[in-house]
């Protein structure tokens, strides 16, 4: 069994679409990056790269390369986890965090769950997403960005 751990920032910014675990959410701000700037999805991407000591996904999709702009964080997660498959990893689980002051993400957690866990090849119980503010404190309270925290378990087919 590996663990593994990723965390995110982006940059609230006008002008931009919001994007959480691959669904588009109705707000008036949207997360700045490189590519969809989607933060759960990345986090999840580096717990996964994490575990398999693969480091982080700067390293595989860096925003210095034109492809990767304002690409679908679903089609990067799916080399990720198309690459953990063919090392002859499988998710055991996953559980993330993400850390938004606003808007209140509670109804868009299942379709969120059901899009990433399609893209994972997981059964929907396997991943786990919550969303909390930050009580008003930090940049987050501030409404300046949104972060996300994943963990994830993974197992090897053959070793340990
Ligand atoms: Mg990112």
């Amino acid at each position: 069994m590996r663990v593994g751990i990723g965390y995110d920032v982006h940059k609230l910014v006008k002008g931009r679409k919001l994007i959480l675990g691959g669904l588009e959410i109705p707000y008036e701000y949207g997360l700045d990056g490189h590519s969809d700037a989607d933060v759960l999805t990345h986090a999840v991407m580096d717990a996964i790269l994490g575990a398999m000591g693969l480091g982080d996904i700067g390293s595989f999709f860096p925003d210095t390369d034109e492809r990767y702009k304002d690409a679908d964080s679903l089609l990067l997660l799916r080399e990720i986890v198309d690459l953990s498959i063919k090392k002859g990893y499988f998710i055991c689980n996953i559980d993330s965090v993400i850390m938004a002051e606003e808007p209140k993400l509670m109804p868009q957690i299942s379709q969120m769950k059901k899009r990433l866990s399609k893209v994972l090849g997981i059964n929907e119980n396997l991943l786990g997403i919550k969303a909390t503010t930050t009580e008003g404190l930090g940049f987050v309270g501030r409404k300046e960005g949104i972060a996300a925290q994943a963990v994830v378990l993974l197992k090897h087919k053959e070793n340990f």
